[in-house]
């Protein structure tokens, strides 16, 4: 039957791409329907129940000021928070939250079913209705005819997943979900380039069985760290510790035994895995010379007593994980409540994909997520949001929107993506983005904000918010800039004391912030009143402290812009061009683009790379 309600915006798959997808189009005010298997589903966490971390958390506060749900439903769900790397500068500073996976369940599908313009269906999609090139909308497995202007896909790892345990192997999404074969033939007819990629989780345990007396507590932060612009302390449930644990000599003797019963090693599975988040098995092959690896061990929740053991994700047969896991000291008596496996799945070559996620064979058809062969669920919420506002765009005949490298690590992570493709699950790092002093977790809601209240995505409650922040940081700059402090008075007594220096000139405060042992609340007050609001004096000082790396940043932005009209020479000689990739010398060799900009648009043709061949063109003249 044909379904008698159109909507805009179609949106299949209720994971992480899905529903921040949905909710993404719904918030512009399309009329969205959101199909998903499963309305028992909504916003699973397949692995696990965990948000941020680096690189992570960076796309998590982008979702958030661009209004999306995952920020706050971890603030809802987060049972230990910690801030990564705090020692370290602020650009590579990483939030990260172990989750109740229920209570983020609970969040997530709170959020969707509260949001206007959004309806949920539950059943599996079997096919997309193309018309021509262009998508119309998508049939059910049962036979129901969805119409739609658009279509965002999101299956995740569904699409002909097939799971294994050692040398046994059955067809499936995850464990426990049906897989999505017909959707998969059917988009295998298309001319869309699609290959297999694979990942893995651990066995989880009982705590009950677990001697927690052998392993390290491991508390969250205090103060609480919050993960949402909009979050705050009072929404975070109870907070507990994790722990950790190690694997030994023994337990890799075990894994040693076993390989061949590893359907990695043994040849059953080919394709390839996260190399960043490697199986047990695979580590203690690859660094053999290791005889100990770190487990954090986690809860799953409040009211569980199931935890997920981080570290030793595993394809090996069952009796082995059991011989694993009982070898590991605190672990002697545990008990498994499921094990763990491998999973396969397709996904499809995102270089066929547009920066707007659109695919370049079919109009008006998105894809978002682990479909696109990413891992993670930052990364799939970061581009369902984007891939959702667009198809929402796309039905109201606007333009596609999406943000530059230097704006969002998800301008990185959509350009790396359809420029380059992927061979391996990608997942972010701060480490791929050449401005990340630009892109810090504490400026998100700087950067994007106001480019999300145009387009439709900020509601007004998140725009006052972010106004009255921004006016406050804009305030109390002025404000430190404006007040002296002079040599000989009390305040300079002060600095005297903190820096151990005696102050020789004349300073306002924004200068003495500037000075690495001096901080914000130690000079703040030194003329006139503080700010009480600790994210405003964060910014302020973030600001203060990097405005010159910031600004060097800038201006080599500013600089690729204006060269890119700059001619490439057509006897350019791209052998002597020294600090070039082979990969990208060969293809600049192949197209010989006429400028700059066209250089930098062929598809893995890195900023990176332009700024050699800057460089280059002004060492020749
Ligand atoms: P998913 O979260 O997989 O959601 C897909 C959704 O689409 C589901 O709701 C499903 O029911 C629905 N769906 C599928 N087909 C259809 C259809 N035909 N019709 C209707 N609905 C459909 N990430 C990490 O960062 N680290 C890890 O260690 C890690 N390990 C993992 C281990 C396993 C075993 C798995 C399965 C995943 C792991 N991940 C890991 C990946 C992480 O779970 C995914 O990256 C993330 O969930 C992807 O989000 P998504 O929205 O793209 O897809």
């Amino acid at each position: 039957m044909d379904y008698p309600d159109r909507f805009d915006v179609i949106v299949i798959g209720g994971g992480h791409a899905g529903t921040e997808a949905a909710l993404a189009s719904a918030r512009t005010g399309c009329r969205t329907l959101l199909l998903t298997h499963n309305i028992e589903t909504l916003g699973q966490m397949s692995c696990n129940p965990a948000i941020g971390g680096i690189g992570k958390s960076h796309l998590v506060k982008e979702i958030d000021a661009l209004g999306g749900a995952m920020g706050l439903a971890t603030d809802m769900a987060g049972i230990q928070f910690r801030v990564l790397n705090a020692r370290k500068g602020p650009a590579v500073r990483a939030t990260r939250a172990q989750a109740d996976r229920v209570l983020y369940k609970a969040a997530i599908r709170g959020m969707l079913e509260n949001q206007p313009n959004l309806t949920i269906f539950q059943q599996a999609a079997g096919d997309l209705i193309v018309d021509g090139n262009q998508v119309r909308g998508v049939t059910t497995e049962t036979g129901i005819r969805f119409h739609s202007e658009s279509v965002v896909l999101c299956t995740g790892t569904f699409l002909g997943g097939v799971i294994h345990i050692g040398m046994d192997n059955s067809r499936g999404g995850r464990a426990g979900d049906p897989p999505s074969n017909g959707l998969a033939e059917r988009l295998r007819a298309q001319p869309f380039s699609v290959d297999r990629l694979k990942t893995g989780t651990p066995p989880r345990l009982d705590a009950k069985s677990v001697d927690f007396s052998q392993l390290d507590a491991q508390p969250g932060d205090d103060p609480t760290p919050v993960m949402s612009y909009m979050g705050g302390r009072d929404l975070h449930p109870r907070q507990v510790s994790c722990h950790i644990a190690h694997t030994n000599e023994r337990t890799h003797e075990i894994i040693h035994a076993n390989l061949d019963r590893s359907p990695m090693f043994s040849g059953t599975i080919d394709s390839v895995g996260p190399r960043y988040c490697p199986s047990i098995e695979d580590k203690v092959h690859r660094f053999a010379d290791k005889n100990s690896h770190q487990i954090f061990v986690e809860p799953e929740g409040l009211e569980t007593h199931e935890l997920y053991p981080n570290g030793i994700s595993t394809s090996l047969p069952f009796d082995v994980q059991l011989q694993v896991v009982r070898s590991i000291r605190g672990m002697e008596n545990a008990h498994i409540t499921r094990p763990g496996y491998a999973i396969e799945y397709d996904f499809f070559d995102p270089r066929d994909l547009k920066h707007s996620l659109e695919t370049r064979h079919i109009d008006n058809l998105y894809f978002a997520g682990q479909i696109n062969g990413t891992t993670g669920y930052e990364e799939a919420g970061a581009q369902g949001l984007l891939a959702g506002l667009n198809a929402a765009r796309r039905a109201r005949g606007l333009e596609a929107w999406w943000p530059r490298r230097d704006e969002a690590y998800l301008g990185v992570l959509v350009d790396d993506l359809i420029t380059l493709g992927t061979r391996e699950p990608y997942r972010m790092f701060t480490s791929r983005a050449e401005y990340r002093l630009l892109l810090r977790e504490d400026n998100a809601d700087m950067r994007l904000t106001e480019a999300g209240r145009e387009l439709g995505l900020i509601d007004d409650q998140r725009w006052q918010t972010f106004s009255t922040k921004r006016e406050a940081v804009e305030q109390e700059t002025a404000r430190l800039k404006s007040r002296w402090i002079q040599p000989g008075g009390e305040a300079a007594a002060r600095v005297d004391e903190l820096t151990g220096q005696p102050l020789k000139r004349e300073y306002n405060l924004l200068e003495l912030l500037r000075r690495p042992e001096l901080g914000y609340r130690d000079v703040a007050g030194l003329a006139g009143e503080p700010v009480e609001d600790e994210r405003v004096a964060e910014q302020v000082q973030i600001q203060a402290k990097y405005q010159g790396y910031i600004d060097r940043q800038q201006a080599d932005i500013d600089k690729l812009k204006r060269h890119e009209a700059t001619p490439l020479p057509a006897d350019l000689d791209y052998q002597q061009v020294e600090g070039l990739s082979n990969e990208i010398r060969q293809k600049l060799i192949e197209s010989r683009p006429e400028t700059l900009a066209q250089a930098s648009r062929i598809s893995g043709v890195t900023p990176a790379a332009v700024s050699i061949l800057l460089i280059h063109l002004k060492k020749r003249r």
